[in-house]
């Protein structure tokens, strides 16, 4: 049992919590910062099943506080894979000298506000208790794994895993009849990795994603010198593009080019990498049901062409969402797969699956299919999942998850009213394009609050709850503007039970970022700012 106080105690090693911890640092605050896993990385750490790599390119993701940390650091590929981004996050703890202030393997439990103080009180499941002025929920919207309820996981003799909680420890399938259940972006990463190493693969799909290929490759010397060289403008596009990606603008509609051009730009998208076939498309294409429709029609034919068996190949094209109705994931080599003689797809639209038995999978056409292994690729509780599950209790014992069980109401995806002191950059409401990106700009909102309430003498700082209801109803009301549809995880329609409400933020990231600038230079005006009470 410890009693350690601090200014700024910060929840979570992710990509977040690492840049708070470094700016509240540097603005001369006291910090700790304390994670559940053993590592620093928070998505980086858990997800390191085979071929787990960035869809986003590699220096788009990273840092941009510091030129030196950008120019020594050179990533060895577009899209790096999971080793090289946690090294990454060592590299940087170690470098600042982070490390010091890092409480890895303690899961916080509960975070308490005490009133009369103005202070919260945050205790581990080992018991710990810190007490800090601020607390700063860095928790991530993709850090609960979610694994239906399936009858007879009990029951089943082999192993499961899953994608989000993989072993630290090398797990060796070679050999090994592997069921994997789930087809987004974890699960479409693992099929190729799996499929010329194990036994059997057998893919359990429900909803077929489009996805295209991710077009990795190594970046040569001269690309390296060239994001080196161009560090302050290449800052500069990461720091105000609308997606957080250096990708070059859409610049014209569909109707501009004639069928034969069409097929040609969507050729050269095809061969683009990773998010460019969204970002780099026609202007019109997300909203534009033909643009659209065209452009997965190319899709398919690609799939046709690529899975020798049409059988399986009709499998895999979406039949119910366009392309961006949910999160595109993007492969290497996954279609190809499927023509491995090792590899079935089993649809979970026909024949749904009905439980594990001692011995494998067994689906609603009374086939079981033997395993040794079952891999859950199944997803997360996004958005309000980790939050709502961190035992935080605001002004008059008012539960955080209590109050959010209709969905989230939040300032900027960052603040609740009844929470003084309270932030949590990254999470829900404020999410749009790359994650870093905007979650950095939250971490720059929530440090200059801080340094603002310390200049004005102020020990509490709360948002008002006319405020967080403004952002409320415009997230909520303005969901029209984004593509995902409500079916999508982006409204928590993947978790049995969980209200279906908008958990992005529709209205961009240059909104978030025009609002954050002017309530910032306008001294706060959205937060009372005092003494306890
Ligand atoms: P996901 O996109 O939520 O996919 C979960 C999969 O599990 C879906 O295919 C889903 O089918 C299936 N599933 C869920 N419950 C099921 C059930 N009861 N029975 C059968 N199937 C079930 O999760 P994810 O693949 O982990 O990806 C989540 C997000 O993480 C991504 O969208 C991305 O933002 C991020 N991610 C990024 C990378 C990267 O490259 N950087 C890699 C992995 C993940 P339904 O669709 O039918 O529900």
């Amino acid at each position: 049992m410890s009693d350690t106080e601090v200014d700024v105690l910060i929840v979570g090693a992710g990509v977040t919590g690492i840049n708070q911890l470094y700016r509240a640092r540097q603005e001369g605050f006291s910090a700790l910062l304390l994670d559940e896993a053993e590592g620093v990385g928070g998505t980086w750490y858990w997800n390191r099943y085979p071929e787990a790599r960035f869809d986003s390119e590699s220096y788009s993701y990273g840092y941009l506080f510091s030129r030196e940390l950008w120019e020594e650091w050179e990533w060895s590929e577009e899209y790096a894979g999971q080793p090289e981004v946690e090294r990454y996050f060592n590299h940087v703890v170690d470098k600042f000298d982070l490390r010091r202030d890092l409480r890895l393997g303690r899961r916080v439990t509960s975070a308490v506000y005490d009133q009369g103080a103005g202070t919260w009180t945050v205790t581990t499941g080992s018991g710990e208790v810190y007490r800090s002025r601020y607390v700063v929920a860095a928790t991530g919207v993709l850090s609960v794994p979610f694994r239906p309820v399936v009858p007879g996981q009990d029951v089943f003799r082999g192993v499961q895993y899953h994608t989000g909680r993989w072993p630290a420890d090398a797990v060796d399938l070679r050999g090994k009849r592997v069921a994997l259940i789930g087809t987004g972006s974890s699960g479409v990463q693992l099929v190729p990795a799996l499929a010329d190493v194990v036994e059997s693969l057998t893919v359990y799909q429900r909803t077929p994603d489009w996805c295209t290929p991710l077009n990795n490759a190594p970046i040569p010397a001269a690309r390296q010198a060239e994001l080196k060289r161009d560090y302050e403008a290449v800052k500069h596009t990461l720091e105000t593009s609308p997606s957080g990606f250096l990708h070059e603008l859409p610049n014209r509609y569909a109707e501009a080019d004639t069928a034969e051009e069409r097929a040609v730009f969507f050729e050269k998208l095809w061969k683009s990498g990773g998010f460019r076939k969204l970002s780099t498309n026609y202007i019109d294409f997300l909203h534009n049901p033909e643009v659209n429709g065209e452009w997965c029609a190319f899709v398919a034919g690609k799939i046709r062409e690529t899975v020798r068996d049409q059988e399986t190949a009709e499998k895999l094209i979406p039949r119910d969402h366009g392309y961006g109705g949910r999160r595109p994931p993007f492969g290497t080599g996954y279609y190809e797969a499927y023509n491995n003689p090792s590899v079935r797809l089993v649809s979970l639209r026909d024949t749904p699956l009905v439980q594990l038995t001692e011995t494998g999978v067994e689906t609603a056409d009374g086939v079981v299919r033997d395993a040794d292994v079952v891999i859950w690729a199944t997803g997360w509780d996004f958005g309000t999942g980790a939050l709502n599950k961190l035992g935080v209790r605001g002004r008059a014992g008012l539960a955080l998850d209590d109050y959010w069980k209709d969905g989230p109401r939040t300032y900027l995806g960052l603040a609740s009213a009844g929470f003084p002191n309270f932030f949590f950059p990254g999470g829900p409401h404020g999410s749009t394009g790359n994650n870093p990106r905007y979650n950095g700009d939250q971490v720059e909102f929530v440090t200059a609050l801080m340094v603002h309430a310390r200049e004005h003498g102020a020990v509490v700082a709360e948002v008002s709850a006319a405020a967080e209801e403004e952002w409320t109803t415009l997230m909520n009301d303005q969901a029209g503007r984004s593509s995902f549809l409500e079916s999508s995880y982006f409204y928590g329609a993947n978790i049995p039970g969980k209200p279906r409400k908008q958990l992005l933020n529709p209205t961009g990231r240059s909104n978030m970022q025009k609002v954050a600038t002017e309530t910032a230079a306008a001294g706060f005006p959205v937060f009372e700012f005092g003494a306890p009470a």
